[in-house]
């Protein structure tokens, strides 16, 4: 039975998984720790009929999180995961076998690669990367043995709009899965499942915890993929820790207004960057001047805080004055949380479907909640600093 929100998302996250009045009456359910659950009778043991048997199956904290999800989700099931790597590995592992191929998107993101490329070979299942723009051409790379169509819009960095829907048909036709990781939009911002994928997979450590305090992982699956899930949740006991999962929970109340801000922040330094004499080109589909602008637009409610821009070629100290005194950017990996965040990166070593030919450094931000005029500020000390360097 897939759990369907009877509320729009923004009153979901707010709402979904909480009981107070089942809580002596305080808002926030309590985080429960454990691991043995008592039966009360040989009867109850025999019976297993209890809600909960064992703490690594669930516990009321962890349901409560996987029902919210699932809504938003619209899924028969979610299984939460310890990270978001973890999710995306698990959701693979659910569904090969030896003597398998998959097709994976050339743009995924680099550790899902990586798993592809060691992990899933040594157990006898060959990866073949295909170019994100493929669209309704993935049917030309369907073999005999593929087992499934693993998909990330926008692609990790360089953000690539995959045409999902185009994609969905042909899996549907041809009768294999279709998986998404869906990081990048949450499941407020696109909705995976509607849009004809079997499993959406999320690093909620992104924007669901939202606070850079947590990692955290979900999986969630139509009605067919559900029971695949069910079997890999319980092979491999996937569970996250208490803390991690109530942090996934407090996160998801302010998801919807976390997002809009983001949306609009992000949008905006985006608009002021592609004036900057210093920038070559902004990488953020809702600029007209993206090319997978249209897609974006229509299958997705909204962008989040993550783009990439290219610099004209500068020597590497006029980068590293650029980069290594903003006050507000951060440099380091993840995002999603609260805060602002910058990241260089040169995809070339781990992309072998399509070609990255950008002559200049390219940069990932991540656009946070704070003022935006703080941030145009903070970036526009930087590009001097740059100047001043070359
Ligand atoms: C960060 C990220 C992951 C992995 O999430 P972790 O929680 O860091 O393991 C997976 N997919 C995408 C697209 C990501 O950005």
């Amino acid at each position: 039975m897939t759990t369907k929100s009877k509320f729009d998302d923004a009153t979901g996250a707010v709402h979904l998984g909480r009981d107070p009045h089942a809580n002596s009456g305080f808002v926030n359910p309590p985080v429960f720790r454990g691991s043995t659950v008592l039966f009360p009778t040989l009867a109850a043991l025999k019976a297993r009929s209890q809600p909960f048997t064992y703490g690594r199956r669930a516990t009321p904290t962890t349901v409560a999180l996987t029902d919210a999800l699932a809504a938003l989700d619209g899924a028969a099931a979610s299984v939460l995961t310890c990270s978001g790597l973890q999710a995306v590995t698990a959701a693979l592992l659910a569904f090969v076998r030896a003597g398998d191929s998959i097709l994976m998107v050339d743009t995924v993101y680099q550790p899902t690669r990586k798993f592809c490329d060691t992990t899933l070979k040594t157990m006898g299942v060959e990866t073949i990367y295909y170019d994100p723009l493929i669209g309704a051409g993935i049917a030309g790379l369907i073999r005999p043995d593929t087992r499934l169509v693993f998909t990330e819009s926008p692609g990790s960095q360089t953000f690539e709009m995959q045409d999902i829907p185009a994609i969905a048909a042909v899996t549907r036709e041809k009768g294999i899965w279709l998986l998404m990781d869906n990081t990048w939009a949450s499941p407020l911002l696109f909705k995976p499942l509607a849009h004809g994928v079997d499993v959406s997979i999320q690093a909620a450590t992104k924007y669901i915890v939202g606070h850079a305090d947590a990692m955290l992982g979900v999986i969630s699956g139509n009605e067919r993929a559900a029971p695949h899930l069910d079997r890999v949740k319980e092979a491999f006991g996937l569970c996250p820790g208490s803390e991690e999962t109530y942090l996934g929970l407090r996160g998801l109340r302010t998801l919807d207004v976390r997002l809009r801000r983001h949306h609009t922040s992000g949008i905006e330094i985006a608009e002021w960057l592609a004036q900057r004499p210093e920038v070559a080109r902004v990488i953020h589909p809702a600029l007209p001047s993206h090319p997978g602008h249209a897609v974006w637009k229509r299958d997705f409610n909204g962008a989040s805080g993550l783009f990439a821009f290219t610099l004209n070629p500068v020597p590497e100290a006029a980068l590293a004055a650029f980069v290594d005194h903003l006050e507000l950017f951060g440099m380091g990996f993840s995002w999603g949380g609260y805060e602002s965040l910058i990241l260089p990166f040169d995809p070339r070593s781990y992309r072998s479907a399509t070609t990255w030919s950008e002559p200049g450094p390219a940069l990932r931000i991540h656009i946070g909640l704070e003022t935006v005029e703080d941030l145009k500020r903070d970036l526009a000390a930087g590009f001097d600093r740059l100047n001043a360097a070359r």
